[in-house]
């Protein structure tokens, strides 16, 4: 029985209190006058004297509402159901809407301005801030069109909201059968329960069920994501960027050859892809492997209760050094995570946590093998979150994607090193070794494939071409076969799997997974095999939170993301361990 948030032990829930002991406390700080009022006194008014002041103003009225929105998401995600968090969930997020949209002025203002501000010393706190500011200055549109973008924000993301209600809320899916004709009720989350299962029957009927649905809905699934592209169309061109993906990587400054060339390597190195497929295949002894056959682990299932997760977790971040591991631990045994299920809450993993706050990990811990890895992932982010808010002001402790999935899968990475190195049986190993290759697969290879795919639907919305569900399922389709091997019948179903994947609602954010991953394997051989030099240019790169564009701070801390190298021994890395998997069988 999934236990009632009341039930959950003190000892397993996070420990709030640094932000606000209750809801009274939090409602206080809500309804304290804040100084948006001097803020606005300031329009029309900047000089040299107003500037720092404006922006102190603005990044502390911003790092309070931050505070607010952050104990009551957290609150919310403990029980969704419970409307009082609910209640300030909606009223935090509307208070950090309205701030940014009274605020819109401000950096149309700064722009107006003679760019030599930016090495004012009377700035000088700033001057990272007013660079990246000044370097977007011709995609800036004057503040009376700034506040019809801010406004318009809303209207443009129904595309994704309708998506979200009819796949999350409004689909019910049919029943499916197992081998012995048992049925079993099929949702999102037990879909991938399912997969994972010995029973192939069982495996087969919800992999046709569950794309039957997405069939049924082909059209409007069409429609809302075309909505959404056009949105990122509307928003690209309004702003006088080239194409949508320009408006996605430029303001990181990552150079659009990135993108480019992660999809030209992964395509060029499928070669090891098919070895294992090929290896799959012949130990299922199956005469033709399916989509639905590669989730269910073939060797030994690791029991891992929570505390041992801890243990491992602890133990292979030992190569950061004693500060790192010393920190991590006191973070996890005093409060950090969330650690189990309960009634209500909000389902898989995050890092979250705020500027004035310790980080925090929602976890739905099972004692899977994959949970384990799930729970240094979130501690990388969060030890990551920790040195950024540490070493940084305000203004900069925030860190983007790009940078942010390299910390976390890094952690992966130690994790998986010092556990290969204690398994006791082969069988443990080549768990171990399949997890990795899975991991891998899933981030490096496919993730890559859904960039392509993102690429083409942003390519024909700006050249005029309708998107249609038949069009959709012919691209998706021939990807899944270029990205594929020979060894893997397609069935006909999977040409509809782009109409089920949220993240091609999120503008270009997919390829950052690969591109995170790739620097991490990279990064932690480094460390791995390094000395104090490479750990401390690592340890660098976690306290630089937004102080340098995400390509700089990478390159010192060792890994150079303009060139093809680090996807290339990624690749090459996995083209390894599948040959350790094969000989160890
Ligand atoms: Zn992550």
């Amino acid at each position: 029985m999934t236990k009632l948030r009341k039930d959950i032990s003190k000892a397993d829930a996070w420990n709030l209190d640094a932000l606000y002991p209750s809801i009274s406390a939090w409602q206080t700080d809500f309804d304290r006058p804040d100084n948006l009022a001097e803020l606005l006194a300031l329009r029309a008014k900047l000089d040299l004297i107003s500037l720092p002041k404006a922006l102190h103003l603005y990044f502390n009225l911003q790092r309070e509402s931050e505070k607010l929105y952050t104990w009551a998401h957290l609150k919310h995600d403990e029980d969704i159901t419970d409307s009082i968090y609910k209640v300030a969930h909606e009223k935090a997020q509307n208070r950090l809407q309205i701030f940014a949209q009274k605020t819109s002025w401000l950096a149309p203002e700064i722009l107006e301005m003679d760019e030599h501000i930016i090495t004012a010393k009377e700035l000088h706190e700033f001057h990272v801030y007013l660079e990246k500011l000044f370097a977007l200055k011709k995609h800036h549109l004057p503040s009376s069109e700034e506040k019809l973008m801010a406004l318009a924000l809303q209207p443009l993301s129904t595309g994704y909201k309708c998506f979200s209600s009819l796949t999350n809320a409004d689909f019910l899916f049919d029943e499916v059968l197992d081998s012995n004709k048992t049925p079993h009720e099929l949702s999102h989350a037990s879909y991938g329960l399912y997969l994972q299962s010995k029973d192939r029957v069982l495996r087969e009927n919800t992999f046709k069920t569950y794309h039957k649905k997405y069939s049924a809905f082909k059209n409007t699934l069409c429609d809302l994501l075309q909505g959404k592209i056009t949105a990122h169309l509307f928003e690209a061109k309004a702003r006088g960027f080239e194409n949508c993906l320009e408006a996605a990587l430029k303001p990181k400054n990552i150079p659009l050859s990135v993108y480019h060339s992660l999809i030209k390597a992964v395509k060029s190195h499928l070669e090891p892809l098919t070895d294992y497929y090929t290896f799959r295949k012949d130990l299922l002894g199956y005469k033709d492997l399916h989509l639905y056959d590669m989730n269910h682990i073939l060797a030994h299932t690791y029991t891992i209760p929570y505390a041992k997760a801890e243990d491992l977790i602890i133990r292979s971040v030992r190569p950061l050094g004693e500060e790192y591991q010393e920190t991590l631990y006191r973070g996890l045994q005093s409060g950090w995570v969330d650690r189990f299920e309960n009634k209500g809450k909000r389902s898989g993993a995050y890092s979250s946590g705020c500027f004035d706050s310790p980080p925090y990990i929602l976890m739905n811990y099972k004692e899977i093998l994959r949970d384990v890895f799930t729970l240094g992932h979130e501690a990388g982010h969060s030890m990551h979150s920790h040195y950024s808010r540490k070493h940084q002001p305000y203004h900069y402790s925030d860190y983007p994607i790009f940078v942010a999935e390299v910390a976390s899968t890094f952690n992966e990475q130690l994790l998986f090193n010092l556990m290969l190195k204690e398994s006791g049986s082969s069988s443990e190993r080549n768990a171990l070794i399949q997890s990795q290759i899975d991991n891998i697969r899933a981030t490096l290879f496919r993730q890559t494939m859904f960039a392509e795919f993102e690429l083409f639907l942003h390519t024909e919305v700006e050249e005029g071409r309708p998107l249609t569900p038949e069009c959709l399922e012919e691209k998706y389709f021939e990807l899944l076969k270029s990205y594929s091997s020979p060894v893997l019948t397609l069935d006909d179903e999977v040409g509809v799997e782009w109409a089920r994947i949220p993240h091609f609602y999120y503008n270009f954010y997919v390829y950052q997974y690969a591109t995170g991953l790739s620097a991490a394997i990279a990064l932690s051989q480094k460390v791995l095999n390094g000395n104090d030099n490479e750990r401390n240019s690592y340890l660098n790169f976690l306290k630089g939170g937004s102080s340098k564009y995400p390509i700089d701070l990478l390159k010192e801390a060792g890994v150079d993301m303009t060139t093809t190298a680090p996807f290339e021994d990624a690749l090459a890395y996995f083209a390894q361990l599948t040959r350790e998997l094969k000989v160890s069988n």
